[in-house]
């Protein structure tokens, strides 16, 4: 299973470093060429609008949703997560458009709030999360097919939408890879049906 992480800009050797040690054989996508080869792509956390617009140079904002819809899991976080919601405010248009949520950029504050706090996330299991908050942006809504599987003072934090995921927090910056696991199982899941693979776009 090759992982892919959009390498343009943000916290690429982070995500690298934890998919090694899982055994993942993390690939860094700077082009569509690139996205041919991997499994799954995971968007860092960085500056939204720099990579948004690293994706339209590389032609990755329209291979990104294509491969997407055709199966491929993706995981954004926090900058990620903006670029892969639908609904974008405080900032550019949205660009991916694949998650049915709304996203506040830097809702929960200046690089001076940024915040750790401990999650419980029940589909992970015990103990909590530690996770990181940097600039976050504030997931404000999020449609019927979303599952919020962890929330900090009633806004979600941790969302999956069939084949997507997306958290307003940083896992890579924890020494704790759950949801990274989480990630490489719907990977696998996704592989078993026989989705995902460039090509195998579902009409
Ligand atoms: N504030 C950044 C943005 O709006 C996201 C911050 C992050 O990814 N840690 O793009």
């Amino acid at each position: 299973m090759h992982v892919g992480v959009l390498a343009l800009q943000g916290d690429v050797i982070e995500h690298r470093r934890v998919l090694d040690a899982l055994g993942a054989h993390p690939l860094e996508v700077r082009t569509a060429a690139d996205l041919e080869r991997v499994d799954g792509l995971i968007i860092p956390g960085g500056e939204s609008t720099t990579i948004g617009k690293l994706m339209v140079k590389y032609g990755l904002d329209l291979a990104v949703p294509e491969r997407a819809r055709a199966g491929m899991p993706v995981y954004g976080t926090c900058a990620g997560m903006i670029l892969l919601a639908r609904t974008v405010r405080g900032g550019e248009p949205p660009l991916l458009r694949l998650m049915d949520i709304t996203v506040v950029r830097n809702a929960y504050g200046r690089q001076v709030d940024s915040f750790e706090a401990d999650l419980d996330v029940p589909a992970l299991g015990p103990p909590p999360m530690r996770a990181v908050f940097i600039r976050a942006p504030v997931l404000e809504a999020a449609g019927p097919g979303v599952e919020v599987l962890a929330s900090l003072d009633g806004r979600p934090v941790l969302v999956r939408e069939g084949h997507l995921l997306a958290s307003s927090f940083h896992p890579e910056l924890v020494p704790d890879d759950r949801v990274h696991r989480l990630f490489l199982e719907m990977i696998r899941a996704s592989a078993r049906r026989g989705e995902g693979l460039p090509g195998s776009r579902r009409e």
